[in-house]
């Protein structure tokens, strides 16, 4: 069954990871899928040429998703391309990992800029439209980390206990236009992100994962299509944990 026939998706970061399994799955269930990277424009265009393939509308746009000024032109090009939008998934991220002791203040800076200023950038794009039509699905990404903390992710789990915060708000502010507003919370999914880290922690997180094992971007990919879709139409301001009972 395609869940989101018709539906205009704008994806940030997905050019990678987790972002290219939600274009891909998006694409799957029948939306156009608009979607930015940073810097990895090969990737980008491969999977646009890929999702085209699939029968359904998909363009690739590089925009730094932590810039006010091109997240509005982003937006505004890709009403021009897509004629609308139905859709938003902030999902693009970074980390930049240390100990505070040796944190610096562009680290923390960066990780705040793109992982949680961009959710604001865009979702302040995307608003007149959402409103304009009084509907509408925000899907931010945040993680396991912003609930939890972690040791050496200072700035990162600021920023996604922040895009929590962000997100129960702006349920509130727009629940009443028929805008939807909720976060994903992943746990360990493997990625370019976790490729980082040494493998022994990695067989030590699976291990200690209730289901045994790492995530993979279609377990979040799927989730988000949920959120998306109008199975979901009394769920707003919640943050959904995909994370293998990894925090009950
Ligand atoms: P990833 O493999 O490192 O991919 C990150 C994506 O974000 C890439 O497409 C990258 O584009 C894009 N990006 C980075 N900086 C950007 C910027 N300034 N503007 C626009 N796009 C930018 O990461 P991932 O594992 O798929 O993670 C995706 C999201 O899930 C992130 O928000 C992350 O925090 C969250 N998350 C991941 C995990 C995990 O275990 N992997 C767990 C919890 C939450 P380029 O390719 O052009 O650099």
């Amino acid at each position: 069954m395609k869940l989101l026939e018709g539906k205009k998706v704008i994806i940030t970061g997905a050019s990678r990871g987790i972002g290219t399994g939600i274009a891909r799955t998006f694409a799957e269930h029948g939306a156009d899928v608009a979607f930015t990277y940073s810097s990895s424009e090969a990737p980008a265009l491969k999977l646009e040429k890929e999702l085209n393939e699939k029968g359904v509308k998909a363009k690739a746009y590089k925009s730094n998703a932590a810039s006010f000024q091109e997240s509005e032109a982003l937006v505004a090009q890709v009403l021009e391309d897509f004629g609308g939008i139905d859709v938003l998934i902030n999902n693009a991220g970074i980390t930049k990992d240390n100990l505070l002791i040796r944190m610096g203040e562009a680290d923390f800076d960066a990780v705040i800029d793109i992982n949680l200023k961009s959710v604001f950038n865009m979702t302040k794009a995307v608003q007149r439209t959402l409103l304009k039509q009084r509907k509408g699905s925000i899907i931010n990404m945040s993680s396991v980390v912003g609930v939890k903390g972690n040791a050496g992710q200072a700035n990162y789990a600021a920023s996604k206990a922040g895009i929590n915060g962000f997100t129960k708000s702006i349920a509130l502010e727009l629940g009443s236009r028929n805008i939807r507003c909720n976060a994903i919370a992943p746990g360990f999914i493997e990625t370019e992100m976790t490729e980082k880290l040494d493998e022994k922690v990695v067989q030590g997180w699976r291990d200690g994962i209730p289901l045994k094992r790492g995530g993979t971007p279609e377990d979040i990919a799927n989730a988000c299509v949920f959120l998306a879709s109008d199975m979901s139409s009394y769920i707003t301001g919640q943050v959904l944990n995909v994370n293998g009972g990894m925090l009950t």
